[in-house]
């Protein structure tokens, strides 16, 4: 198949969901949306029922199962919202939503509720009124592109998007949140990498959970956005049974460094409806992260961050190696566990 996978019967066809299955799974896309790229599908391994790619697309039944915890806006976007497109949750950056698809839809989305091929962009007015707000205060410093997914707007309305926030002089830096370059990498063309070129500190954040996703044609797409000067990050979701665990977590990092891309976050999942099979423990993801410091350098290292519940921000929560030991002394962890004293600073 060449073209993107959208329709159950289509997941048949292709051997990825058996006939036996299809009603059950018709049951699922009709409540969150269906989506995979022909390059995802080519990855995924049909003999292996664990295969990690297939569980981040292929919808899965417990999707269907919702917890009392889970809400359907886990980080409080809606609380946050002063005017479509704009969530407003740090006095110094917004993030600006101009379109709701995606190239993929990943099963664990956190805003699942809200992405979808029938999810709307903002209309010119809309998207007026959004630049209007960042325009009208000065204290908004970084805008977060994001979605949805905003490389798949059509080059020419990205380019004018980018030129319009790049005109706005309190805007230092704008941050564009993507899959595209590693779910659908040959949309990252001449045309799209030209729309993004300003005098603007602009950085890309791809997001990518497993090395397999790290193809050549995904490679080059990276080559082509950091040839252009654009400085590129990571953020990757802790996921149970696609990596949640160190080798896979040190392939997947190594893999983004090696292509010039920094990991930036490991987020731990959000509290999406009929999320909780993806979501392993705190204590797990911190003994991972602690397994990573000593296998990896600190360019391989991104921050592992929760996005709390009800739209109270995002925190790091990976290991701590200092606690405080009184009389302004430390006692400091090292990699292998080992604890060892740092002194109080100098007396007056
Ligand atoms: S690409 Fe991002 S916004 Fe779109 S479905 Fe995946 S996680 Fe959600």
């Amino acid at each position: 198949m060449d073209r993107t996978i959208r329709q159950v019967s289509e997941l048949v066809s292709e051997r990825l969901v058996s006939p036996a299955r299809a009603e059950e799974i018709e049951e699922i896309a009709s409540r969150y949306a269906v989506a995979i790229t022909p390059e995802m599908a080519a990855l995924i391994a049909q003999s292996d029922p664990a295969d990690p790619i297939a569980r981040q697309f292929l919808p899965d039944p417990r999707e269907l199962e919702t917890s009392p915890e889970e809400s359907s806006d886990p980080i409080g976007d809606h609380t946050h919202e002063p005017i479509k497109g704009i969530v407003h949750r740090y006095p110094d950056r917004v993030l600006l939503k101009p379109l709701h698809a995606c190239a993929v839809y990943c099963r664990f989305c956190f805003r699942r509720e809200d992405v979808g091929p029938g999810g709307e962009a903002l209309t010119g007015a809309e998207l007026a009124a959004a630049l209007d707000y960042i325009r009208a205060r000065p204290q908004i410093w970084e805008v977060i592109v994001t979605g949805g997914d905003p490389f798949l707007l059509a080059p020419r309305r990205l380019k004018a998007l980018v030129a319009a926030l790049a005109a706005i002089p309190h805007l230092a830096v704008i941050r564009f949140h993507t899959r595209v370059p590693i779910v659908t990498p040959r949309r990252v063309g001449a045309a799209l990498v030209r729309a993004l070129a300003t005098e603007k500190a602009l950085y890309v954040v791809l997001h990518a959970n497993h090395p397999r996703e790290l193809t050549d044609t995904a490679r080059a797409a990276a080559r082509r956005l950091s040839r252009a000067g654009i400085p590129l990050l990571g953020q990757s979701v802790l996921l149970k049974g696609v990596n949640d665990d160190a080798a896979t977590l040190e392939g997947l990092f190594r893999g983004l460094v090696a292509m010039r891309v920094k990991p930036y976050y490991l987020h731990h999942p959000d509290l999406a409806p009929g999320t909780a099979h993806w979501r392993p423990g705190l204590g797990a993801g911190r003994a991972l992260m602690r397994e990573l410091r000593g296998r990896v350098s600190g360019l391989c290292q991104p921050a592992y961050v929760l996005d709390l519940p009800g739209g109270h921000g995002k925190v790091p929560v990976g290991p701590c190696y200092a606690r405080e030991a009184g009389g302004g002394s430390w006692r400091i962890e090292d990699p292998e566990g080992r604890v060892h004293r740092y002194p109080p600073p100098p007396r007056g």
